[in-house]
């Protein structure tokens, strides 16, 4: 079966379903009528996490923009189990983590203060937002969780050892991360990175005893919080997660 997918998409809290009416948000209708110019009848693709994406049509324009689901033209995917957990650093490079982390297809994102964590107050209402507009850009069905932020003392406490961590090692000391990789077993992760001002020599030593963690080198040169993101989600989803195949 040939579906077309819609080039619009939209993340909403509705159910969704045959026929089901979906009242999209004051931005969201301002955002299809006025920027997209999408006019009655035209297709909009819907998800919300749970129920797979639909296409649904626009039944009316203006500020009674309504749209009703016609047919499900994606399922709902189940993201491998991989979470980010990382230490937030200026506005813009912590807005650009979270973006990436979910183009990168983390299920959930854990922002985490170390000791040299040097960052404004979280948003994490506003850094979902970025999420949502990364899934709805991307074309993903899932939005990864992004949680209230905790201390990395207090995540190591309450840690599930069954979810293995890579623990980003810029002491250059570890492994390097493919090599580490290549031996790893599927199971649940997690992916660790660290500050502009790295982890401090006892949060690293702690780490480095822990029995589910993985401490990893990512090359010869430090690289920007950011930058360490996206390269370890990229070396994890290419040897444990759904981009091989
Ligand atoms: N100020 C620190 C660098 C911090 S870089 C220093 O000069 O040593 C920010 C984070 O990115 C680090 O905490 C680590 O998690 C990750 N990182 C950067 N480069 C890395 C590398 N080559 N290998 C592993 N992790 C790295």
């Amino acid at each position: 079966m040939t579906v077309s997918l819609p080039k619009v998409r939209l993340f909403v809290e509705a159910e969704l379903g045959p026929g089901r009416l979906v009242e999209p948000s004051r931005d969201q209708s301002h955002y299809l009528v006025n920027v997209m110019r999408l006019g009655r009848g035209d297709s909009v693709g819907l998800f919300n996490g749970r129920d797979g994406e639909w296409r649904a049509e626009l039944t009316a324009a203006g500020r009674s923009a309504a749209l009703v689901c016609a047919e499900r033209v994606r399922r709902q995917r189940i993201p491998p189990d991989l979470w980010l957990l990382f230490a937030p650093v200026k506005k813009a490079r912590t807005d650009f983590i979270v973006e990436k982390a979910t183009e990168l297809g983390a299920a959930r994102i854990q922002p985490v203060f170390t000791r040299f964590t040097n960052a404004e107050r979280l948003r994490p209402d506003r850094l979902r937002a970025h999420a949502i507009e990364a899934a709805e850009q991307c074309g993903e069905t899932h939005v990864p969780e992004v949680a209230e932020p905790l201390r990395l003392a207090a995540l190591l406490d309450a840690w599930d050892p069954a979810r293995r961590i890579l623990f980003a090692d810029e002491t250059l000391t570890a492994r390097p991360a493919a090599e580490a990789l290549a031996e790893a077993t599927h199971g649940p992760w997690a992916v660790l990175t660290g500050p502009e001002g790295g982890f401090a020599p006892e949060e690293a030593e702690r780490l480095r005893t822990l029995p589910f963690v993985l401490p990893v080198t990512l090359g010869p040169r430090i690289l920007r919080a950011d930058t360490a993101a996206v390269a370890a989600l990229t070396l994890w989803q290419s040897t444990l997660g759904d981009w091989r195949g």
